[in-house]
């Protein structure tokens, strides 16, 4: 009789302890959260601008990475992406740009474009689909562990911020179409018809009062002692003014600056993001369900500023005080909606970005321009010399740092692509602003295991990459003096913010390096499912409680 009680008791405890494992300790509601081109450093830099509710809130009562870097290249949006969501770099996942060279079509395309869906909301730009991303992504993974069960959409102002972290099974993926049109659309891949809670959304003049107000810094300008000058060469000029300065009269500038798309140049188009995500949580009823679902948000208009503007803008400054607030509200949304216990949160970025070269060189720190027709001469020349052919014979494309061979011409005129490929690597790296040449036969025959080459290597996509590989030297890029933008292997590119936050995360700040495909496995340990199919992250165990 003894034995027959406590083999009940024993049953009933496990069962309920497998309960407590499957539905309790997994969080009702996963929000990952992008900020594009946001640096590491913008965290501390304007720590003291910050309010107690947004970043502030969830380092001090989450965790916060201070080393964590992208450990490939190119540091580009759509491989940044692709990499949070899927665990791994392009070597795997295949998404190698935002635009690629594809060698067996012949011809450039974009990462998302998928020409058998078309848009859904607008007459245009909404054909995509994540078809090219060869791998599963975290929201993949979960749904299938729940059996279809757990919805997961994404949100951003750019098509590729959500289309790729939704990956292949997403329910839905929405993106900003500006011009005349200033509303969230999607592709016919998830949907036929946008749901009532988006039609109302665009329907609700929001996008329009944003176009009709004016930015001016949240604070004295004065106050903003973190960045240079507001009138200074450095920085990009909207179209129909003369200088880079406070205030902005949108409804002036927005005729010549392309209608709605000047709100992804503003504060204001990551403020619509965080309306539109809420309107997701309440639209779709999201941590409501049994299952766990899952919402990817994507702040574009940090990395648009950031390459108007340069990271040591008035204009970044604020919109990193701005970003704070959207962040605190939503922080407060979800707590009231969600509810505090049940809902966890990682806060990252798709890539950095460098200071504007001009600036730098202005400090008497090395930094350049790329030039590419000057870099093309280079190449016209050496090809000349060395194989008596012309470089547009022998070179199919160049591009994102990167020459594909012409096979047929190699073929005819019976050279070899080994051979072909090593005179290039010796003679391009004699060129001015490049620091280092690799092919990609030496990328397939070497374990590059540290630094710059091992990040070239995580970015090198056997099937889709080109045969001669190129480094620029450090704070080259290649775009006009004022501005900025991203995209090498170099630390100002690759050091961003890991925060998490919510069920399941331990408070505490991490010294040690991780990697940015380290975040999709330690969500899928904290939800207790398989990771992404080709993740080659480790799980952050200093993240995760017991
Ligand atoms: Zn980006
Ligand atoms: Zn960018």
């Amino acid at each position: 009789m003894r034995n027959f009680l406590s083999l009940i008791f024993a049953f009933f405890f496990l069962a309920n302890s497998f309960g407590q494992t499957l539905e309790e300790k997994r969080p009702k509601l996963v929000v990952g959260i992008v900020v594009d081109q946001m640096r590491y450093d913008y965290l501390t830099r304007f720590y003291n601008k910050y309010g107690d509710d947004g970043f502030k809130h969830i380092i001090r009562n989450g965790f916060s990475a201070e080393n964590a870097h992208f450990n490939y290249l190119p540091t580009y949006t759509a491989p940044g992406h692709a990499s949070i969501y899927t665990g791994t770099t392009p070597s795997n996942h295949g998404i190698i740009g935002n635009n690629w060279y594809d060698k067996f079509a012949k011809k450039s395309i974009y990462c998302v474009d998928d020409n058998s869906y078309k848009s859904i909301g607008s007459d245009e730009g909404g054909e995509k689909s994540p078809k090219r991303m060869l791998t599963t992504t975290i929201g993949d993974e979960l749904k299938m562990a729940q059996n279809q069960r757990g919805k997961v959409i994404a949100l951003s102002i750019k098509d590729r911020a959500a289309v790729l972290p939704g990956g292949h099974t997403a329910d839905a993926a929405y993106w900003f179409q500006g011009k005349k049109e200033g509303k969230f659309i999607t592709s016919s891949y998830y949907m036929k018809n946008l749901p009532k809670w988006v039609v109302d959304f665009n329907a609700s003049g929001k996008a329009k009062n944003y176009l009709n107000s004016t930015w001016s810094t949240m604070y004295d300008i004065n106050t903003y002692t973190e960045s240079m000058n507001d009138n200074n060469i450095y920085e990009g000029v909207f179209h129909g003014i003369k200088s880079p300065t406070f205030p902005y009269n949108l409804s002036k500038l927005k005729k010549k600056n392309g209608q709605y798309d000047l709100l992804k140049t503003t504060p204001f188009g990551n403020s619509i993001v965080k309306d539109f995500a809420k309107a997701a949580i309440l639209g779709e009823n999201l941590g409501k369900g049994e299952a766990t679902d899952f919402l990817a948000i994507s702040f574009s208009s940090t990395d648009y500023i950031g390459h108007k503007f340069g990271p040591d803008s008035k204009e970044i400054e604020d919109t990193y005080i701005r970003l704070d607030k959207d962040i605190a509200s939503l922080l407060t949304f979800l707590d009231k909606q969600i509810g505090k216990a049940n809902y966890t949160l990682f806060l990252t970025a798709d890539h950095a970005a460098v200071q504007v070269p001009a600036y730098l060189e202005s400090l008497k720190v090395p930094a350049g321009y790329f030039d590419k027709e000057d870099f093309e001469a280079f190449t016209e020349m050496v090809v000349q010399e060395e194989f008596k052919l012309r470089a547009d014979d022998l070179i199919e494309n160049i591009s994102n740092y990167q020459l594909f061979l012409n096979k047929e011409t190699l073929k005819k005129n019976k050279l070899n692509l080994r051979d072909v490929s090593d005179v290039l690597v010796n003679r391009l790296v004699e060129y001015k602003s490049i620091s280092k040449t690799v092919s990609a036969y030496t990328l397939q025959n070497t374990d590059f295991d540290r630094n710059i080459l091992n990040r070239l290597q995580n970015g090198y996509h056997q099937k889709f990459s080109g045969d001669v590989l190129l480094i620029p030297n450090p704070a080259t890029i290649s775009r006009a003096r004022k501005g900025t933008t991203h995209g090498s292997g170099y630390n100002y590119d690759s050091h961003v913010p890991i925060l998490m936050y919510g069920k399941g995360i331990k408070k505490g700040v991490l010294k040690r390096s991780i990697a940015i495909t380290d975040i999709a496995p330690t969500i899928a340990n904290l939800l207790n499912i398989t990771p992404p199919n080709s993740a080659t992250g480790t799980v952050i165990t200093e993240a995760l409680k017991e």
